[in-house]
């Protein structure tokens, strides 16, 4: 196995106009899945030809670039990043900068349906924790909500990943009349098996079948119903995402909630994402868009791809602007929570 060299010194770290240091890169490896859940993607999905994709080797080079420029944390999301072929590769390639002591964090978000195969040579690669996205714990209700997702196989993979020593937090999107009636059971699930939990609130990214405007649940709403069960305490817990967390009396475990759209989290904003085809968002929110494959792919030298990167960096916005536009129902930004990986 061959990787490219180790990180150039000389380096700038990466600061944007309003001071944020960013140290959080997510790396979209695909865009393509293995389920098509309803609030994500349409049931016929149009994927980008292979051949736009960056290699295995390409994204190596990208994301040892980020660590270079002071990325400690390293996030490999997709679509669902367990189907690209051969992604373990990646990971390993990715773990020297783990024992370098580049990199605090190698992780990943996944809808756990290859964890089975995947989950002990993930932990062998430095991974420590994992994201596992997982909306109801009622079998038919995942089927309709994933539509091609298979359950069982999901719980296998949750069930490899702590076997196999990973921290597992469940991601749930919080979807008004899908899944609200589960919340307490899926605290005392998470939280009985030592994972933590964290609802997402439903954002306004992609064309899909349906009427966003119906889903959209807020979480301030949902914290207040579970505020009549459980005793939940604010905490200053911290993960390197936009996160807030709570602790709860009763199981001594915590929830997470990500509020983009009540709450605005721009402030404390340390992370850029990269599509699959090496495009660099500044913000998950915004349109604003750097192309890195072309500066990747004319010099090997790797200094059109680092002024490319700062160009970039010095671009990225204060902020972004969620909306769901009731009268038309168009999302606010057009690209798929699959491109950028959330
Ligand atoms: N396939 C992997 C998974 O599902 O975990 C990784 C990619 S997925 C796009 C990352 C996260 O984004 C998942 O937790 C998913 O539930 C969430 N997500 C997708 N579309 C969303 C949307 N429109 N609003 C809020 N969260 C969304
Ligand atoms: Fe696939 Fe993840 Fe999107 Fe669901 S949320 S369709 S698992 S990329």
């Amino acid at each position: 196995m061959t990787f490219s060299g180790p990180i150039e010194a000389g380096n700038t770290q990466m600061i944007d106009p309003f001071g944020r240091h960013v140290t959080y890169l997510r790396v979209s490896v695909t865009d393509r899945c293995d389920f098509r859940c309803v609030y994500c993607m349409s049931e016929n999905m149009t994927f980008l030809p292979k051949k736009d994709l960056l290699t295995l080797e390409e994204l190596d080079r990208l994301c040892t670039a980020f660590v270079a420029k002071g990325v400690r944390k390293l996030r490999i999301t997709g679509g669902e990043p367990l189907v690209r072929k051969n992604i373990i590769w990646l990971f390993e390639a990715l773990s020297r900068h783990l024992r370098a002591g580049a990199l605090d964090e190698l992780t990943l978000t996944t809808n756990g349906s290859q964890l089975p195969r995947f989950a002990g040579r993930l932990a062998d690669c430095g991974v420590k924790r994992i994201n596992v996205s997982l909306d109801s714990l009622v079998p038919e209700r995942f089927k309709r909500i994933t539509r091609w997702g298979n359950f069982e196989q999901v719980m296998q993979g949750i069930d490899a990943a702590q076997e196999a020593g990973l921290h597992v937090k469940i991601n749930a999107v919080a979807l008004k009349g899908v899944n609200d009636d589960e919340y307490d059971e899926m605290i005392r699930w998470t939280h009985g098996r030592g994972m933590d939990l964290t609802f997402i609130e439903a954002m306004p990214m992609g064309d899909i079948d349906g009427d966003r405007s119906d889903q959209y649940l807020p979480l301030s709403v949902v914290r207040a119903r579970l505020m009549d069960k459980w005793t939940l305490t604010d905490i200053p817990f911290k993960t390197g995402g936009p996160a807030r967390y709570v602790e709860v009396a009763e199981t001594g475990g915590k929830i997470g909630f990500i509020t983009p759209m009540t709450h605005n989290f721009c402030e404390s904003c340390n992370r850029v994402r990269v599509t699959c085809t090496g495009t660099l968002y500044m913000c998950l929110g915004q349109d604003d868009a750097a192309d890195l494959r072309a500066p990747l792919r004319s010099d090997e030298s790797d200094r059109l791809l680092s002024d490319a990167i700062d160009e970039a960096i010095s671009r990225k916005p204060k902020g972004h602007d969620f909306i769901i536009d009731r009268r038309t129902n168009r999302p606010s930004v057009s690209r798929h929570m699959s491109v950028t990986g959330g």
